[in-house]
């Protein structure tokens, strides 16, 4: 009896057609796949990508030098070396993170008391040279200039829940 069936279905078609069939539905369902890189999917607000340090409105450095974001960075990627300035504040003269140490786990942003260093939006700085991904404090600073306006509105839509 099941011989017979294979053999009517195999004389009848009924897998090319269900098969053709079901590419014809495709075709106009809805795409699952994007055109990246010029379309990009979304991002959740808590997505871990290269890291910036931000300064606040009036300019002034957020970091205040406290080295958690380092002792706490099970990668040791992050270095810091600091002085006091003219005023009595602490700032860092040396911030470094080796990114081909970094696990990107969040514990720096997570650690940081005044939310300096964080990890933006940011996917998309691949290199050609490992050189290339040791970052000092300049570029962590112009990430931070370049990615401000994003990274605000993703720490307060994430606020409610730290
Ligand atoms: S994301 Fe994690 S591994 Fe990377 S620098 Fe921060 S603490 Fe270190
Ligand atoms: S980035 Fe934050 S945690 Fe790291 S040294 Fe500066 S203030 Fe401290």
């Amino acid at each position: 009896m099941a011989s017979l069936d294979r053999t009517a279905r195999s004389f009848l078609l009924t897998e090319l057609l269900s098969g053709m069939a079901l590419t014809l539905k495709m075709m106009f369902s809805p795409k699952h796949t994007i055109n990246y890189p010029y379309e990009k999917g979304p991002l959740s607000p808590r997505f871990r990508g290269e890291h910036a340090l931000r300064r606040y409105p009036n300019g002034e450095e957020r970091c205040i030098a406290c080295k958690l974001c380092e002792a706490v960075c099970p990668a040791q990627a992050i270095t810091i070396e600091a002085e006091p300035r003219a005023d009595g504040s602490r700032r860092t003269t040396r911030y470094d993170i080796d990114m081909t140490k970094c696990i990107y786990c969040g514990y720096c942003q997570e650690a940081c008391p005044v939310d300096a260093i964080v990890e933006g939006p940011n996917y998309e700085f691949a290199t050609e040279t490992r050189e290339e991904l040791f970052y000092n404090k300049d570029k962590l600073l112009a990430n931070g200039e370049r990615w401000e306006s994003e990274i605000a509105a993703n720490l307060e839509l994430d606020a409610p829940y730290r």
